[in-house]
C-alpha cells in the first residue's frame, strides 16, 4: 500500500498520518522527521539542512529527492509506505511520479487534508512534540489532544513523556514562509497536489472539524 498525505503545516496531517499508518501497518515516512533526526545526530545531511529548516525554506531538491527515493527502497518499506511532507513542490512531484513509474509501483491513495491558512497557523503554534514518540499528538490549543498537566507544566497526553515546541513552529515568519510554499498553486505544494489530481484520484478530507471527526471521515474514504 503506497500512500501520499498532503496538508498544510498545522492541519493535523501528522496526527491523521499516524491513523493511516496504524490502519495499513506501513512505515510513516516524514521528511521533516528525517531532517530533524539528522540535525540531532549532527550528520552531514543535518548540517546542510539546518539553515534552510530554521528559516522555513525548503531544503534543496538535490538533497531531498535522493534522500527520500533511497528511503523508499529500505527493507521496512518493501510492502508499502506512507509518505508525509514529500513531495512539497512540483519538481519533487514529477521526480517521485517518474521514479514510481520506473519501479513499476503505483500510488494506492493520495490524501489531501484541506484547511485554510489562518486556522493552520493558529494550530501550528500550539503544537508540542513528545520526546518518546513523534506520533503522540499534543496541541495546547486543541481540546481533543491537549497535553496532560503535571507539576504546573504539560506532559504528553499519551505516555507522560516530556514535551517541546519546535523552534520553527514558534517563529511567525518561518510559519508564513512554510505556508506560502504550501498554498502556492504555481510551483509549491498545492501545485504538486494538482499534479496528482490530474493523474490519480485524490481523497479530499476537510481538516476543520475535531481530530476524531477528521479521522472518521478519512477512514471512511479509505474503506
Ligand atoms: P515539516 O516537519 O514537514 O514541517 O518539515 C520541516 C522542515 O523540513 C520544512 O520547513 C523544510 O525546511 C524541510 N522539509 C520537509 N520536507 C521537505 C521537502 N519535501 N523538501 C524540502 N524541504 C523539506
Amino acid at each position: 500500500m503506497n500512500i501520499l498525505i498532503f496538508g498544510p503545516n498545522g492541519s493535523g496531517k501528522g496526527t491523521q498520518g499516524a491513523v493511516v499508518q496504524k490502519k495499513f501497518g506501513v512505515p510513516h515516512i516524514e521528511t521533516g522527521v528525517i531532517f530533524r533526526d539528522n540535525i540531532k545526530k549532527g550528520t552531514d545531511l543535518g548540517k546542510k539542512a539546518k539553515a534552510y529548516i530554521d528559516k522555513g525554506d525548503l531544503v534543496p531538491d538535490d538533497i531531498t529527492v535522493p534522500m527520500i527515493l533511497n528511503r523508499l527502497k529500505e527493507a521496512d518499506a518493501k510492502n508499502g509506505w506512507l509518505l508525509d511532507g514529500f513531495p512539497r513542490n512540483l519538481a519533487q512531484a514529477e521526480a517521485l511520479y517518474k521514479a514510481l513509474q520506473q519501479a513499476g509501483m503505483k500510488l494506492d491513495y493520495v490524501i489531501e487534508i484541506v484547511l485554510d491558512r489562518d486556522t493552520s497557523k493558529k494550530r501550528i503554534m500550539g503544537r508540542r512534540l513528545c520526546a518518546n514518540d513523534n506520533n503522540h499528538p499534543n496541541n495546547i490549543f486543541i481540546d481533543a489532544i491537549k497535553p496532560a498537566k503535571k507539576d504546573g507544566g504539560f506532559v504528553c497526553r499519551v505516555c507522560g513523556g516530556s514535551l517541546s515546541a519546535r523552534a520553527d513552529d514558534q517563529d511567525e515568519s518561518a510559519i508564513d514562509k512554510r505556508h506560502s510554499i504550501y498554498y502556492d498553486t504555481k510551483t509549491g505544494t498545492l501545485s504538486a497536489v494538482n499534479y496528482f489530481k490530474d493523474r490519480v484520484k485524490v481523497l479530499e478530507v476537510d481538516g476543520l472539524p475535531g481530530v476524531k471527526e477528521v479521522s472518521e471521515s478519512l477512514l471512511k474514504k479509505l474503506a
